[in-house]
């Protein structure tokens, strides 16, 4: 099939390389001239595992063009997979999504289906469609076209591995002869056995939301536990092992952390309460959700403060991670920056290493502080530090030298904001390890 994707971001690239290494012809358009041209030089915007790969091995069928009109033109199926990013009240910004709408209503010229890929609010493939008949319209002309909704669930980390093998499809649509469509261009994802899930337009807009919002509500629900299990003296460690082997509840996301942070969890959660009040309804489970979040991070940081009686002038720290996840570059929402910003708020300054998302922290996140030192090896950061701080939970912080470490240190001292360590191990060998969620000797 002949497929144009808008939007070279994280899901339209990640989509766009899928589905020419299946045989597709692949067009992926964006504004952003910079990108394309790298792209084009065979060079990506981000660090995503085995993607740079299949874009090389099927260069053939996969192209990078900022030509909107050829994009549309050319195509069988158009793909809107552009950012929607949070306003400042909390709802979605949908302007990326309805500009791409005006130029399909511009230029299509003959029969095509639009597949609305990007996060977005309930109703808004209705609006899409509504612009391009609109446009079509202007234009004096009748051109027959039909309008899909299919959510991307993929993980920044392990994108291309998510596509290749989703646990789902959802397509949601009006026209349901349409199936058979979809049905042939996601048959090799979908070998094992069905993944389709077909649903109405509203329903596939809102399992996104609701898929991300159950997630983002056991992150909350167990970092919760671990502040009341730290209160009453109870280990949060042990609390997870003993719920999460219920089948019912399950081990995966309820590891205590600093919190969740990424393009996707705080956005659409936002959202998602945002949209939902716009029909009178405030969700209270997801503002507690958000408002929890919001003070892990704090919870966290009070540890560091609290241990230097709140005098963080002129210590030094190191930081193992700035990503907001392993396997990435991402840092959109990522804790470092909030504990960062408030070490050097607070007169302190800080040493980072992060295995991927350096280049990233100083060109975008980090690049206006000052007070920061960029380390090429993760033992660097520790040289006359006054502590370890973990912040993302990379494989290659798993199991340090903590002989090296400690050596390393002005005092051994690591706070752990994803409980990485043994607490046991790290007490007899001196050091003053703070997690999340366990009381330990030095508070
Ligand atoms: P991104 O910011 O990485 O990429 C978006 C791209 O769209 C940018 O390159 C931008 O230049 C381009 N763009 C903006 N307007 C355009 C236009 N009119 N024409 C062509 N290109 C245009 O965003 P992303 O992370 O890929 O997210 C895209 C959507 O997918 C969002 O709605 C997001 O919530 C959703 N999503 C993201 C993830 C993820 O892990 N990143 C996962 C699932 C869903």
């Amino acid at each position: 099939m002949n497929i144009t994707i808008f939007g070279a971001g994280y899901v339209g690239l990640v989509t766009g390389a899928c589905f020419s290494q299946m045989g597709n012809n692949v067009q992926c358009v964006d504004i952003n001239k910079e990108k394309v041209k790298q792209l084009n030089k065979g060079k990506l915007p981000f660090y995503e595992s085995g993607l740079d790969k299949i874009i090389h091995d099927y260069n053939q069928n996969i192209s990078f063009t900022t030509d909107i009109k050829e994009s549309i033109i050319n195509s069988d199926i158009i793909f809107i997979a552009v950012g929607t990013p949070t306003k400042k009240d909390g709802s979605s910004n949908l302007d990326f999504v309805f500009s791409v709408a005006e130029s399909i209503g511009k230029y299509i010229d003959t029969k095509k289906i639009i597949v609305t890929k990007s996060t977005i609010p309930v109703g808004t493939t209705n609006k899409v469609k509504k612009i391009i008949g609109q446009g079509i319209k202007n234009r004096k002309l009748t051109i027959d076209f039909d309008v899909v909704n299919n959510p991307e669930f993929l993980k920044e980390g392990k994108a291309i591995q998510d596509f290749m093998y989703p646990d789902r499809i959802i397509i949601g649509l009006e026209n349901k002869k349409l199936k058979d469509t979809f049905k042939t261009l996601y048959k090799p994802f979908s070998m094992n056995h069905e993944k389709l899930i077909f649903m109405d337009i509203a329903s596939s807009e809102l399992t996104k939301y609701a898929a991300n919002a159950m997630l983002a509500t056991k992150i909350s629900f167990i970092n919760e536990m671990a502040i009341m299990a730290e209160n009453l003296g109870a280990d949060i460690n042990m609390v997870r092992k003993g719920i999460g082997s219920d089948s019912r509840i399950g081990y995966s996301f309820i590891y205590p952390s600093v919190g969740y942070g990424g393009s996707c969890f705080p956005k659409d959660i936002s959202s998602l309460i945002s949209f939902s009040e716009e029909k009178d309804y405030r969700p209270n489970i997801l503002s507690s959700v958000q408002e929890v979040n919001k003070n892990q991070k704090k919870y966290f940081f009070n540890k560091i403060i609290k241990r230097f009686s709140n005098d963080l002038n002129g210590k030094e720290f190191g930081i193992w991670g700035l990503s907001f996840k392993p396997g990435t570059d991402d840092m959109r929402e990522s804790p470092s920056i909030y504990v960062i910003n408030k070490i050097l708020e607070l007169g302190g300054c800080v040493k980072v290493y992060d295995p991927k998302a350096m280049q990233t922290a100083k060109e975008y996140y980090l690049k206006d502080l000052e007070g920061i030192c960029y380390c090429d090896d993760k033992y660097d950061v520790l040289d006359n530090s006054d502590g370890l701080i973990l912040i993302t939970e990379w494989p290659e912080f798993r199991s340090p030298d903590f002989m090296l470490i400690k050596d390393k240190l002005r005092k051994p001292i690591i706070f752990d904001g994803r409980n990485q360590y043994d607490f046991e191990d790290l007490g007899q060998i001196g050091f003053e390890y703070y997690q999340i969620g366990k009381n330990n000797k030095w508070n």
